[in-house]
């Protein structure tokens, strides 16, 4: 059984999967306003799997005899100046997740809870390839950001982008 202190941190951590949801769905819905349909179609693959994220914590909790809170969602940014920012406001969240499922691995060690642990191996490798797969797009934007050719193909690019990260 989970502890109620772990049980409620996990909770917490769906909250925050949802929100990241919320977050690249509104940046999806953002890009494809701005006429970056590939962009548009990343954010919105993105945001699915966010949502799963979500699910596994969820399904997780249940599995050790826990109970799934949902709470309110809170509100996420609307409009970004351009793909450029969109992007670096990803990477600055997703180095704040990282963080969060860092700080749940310490609790999980502190309270001996391995089963938490294993569940939390999975999340601390997503996080390497997510900063990762971010920080090369910011790393092309950088470059480009003033070439509508460049961002046209970028745009493309990122629309090809398949079901899995
Ligand atoms: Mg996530």
């Amino acid at each position: 059984m989970l502890e109620q202190k772990m049980e409620t941190a996990l909770n917490q951590q769906v909250n925050a999967e949802l929100w990241s949801a919320y977050l690249y769905l509104s940046m999806s819905y953002d890009m494809d306003d701005k006429g970056y349909e590939g962009m548009a179609s990343w954010f919105a693959l993105q945001a699915k799997e966010e949502f799963e994220h979500a699910t596994r914590f969820m399904k997780f909790i249940g599995e050790r005899e826990g109970k799934v809170k949902l709470t309110p969602i809170a509100e996420v940014q609307q409009v970004w100046d351009a793909p450029k920012n969109a992007f670096d406001d990803t990477l600055k969240h997703e180095k704040i997740v990282t963080e969060k499922i860092h700080k749940l691995m310490d609790m999980a060690i502190e309270l001996k809870d391995y089963a938490t642990q294993n569940m939390l191996k999975w999340f601390i490798d997503e996080q390497v390839e997510e900063e990762d797969t971010v920080r090369k797009i910011l790393e092309t934007l950088k470059r480009i950001e003033s070439s509508p050719a460049g961002l046209y193909a970028l745009d493309k690019k990122l629309g090809k982008r398949g079901g899995a990260s």
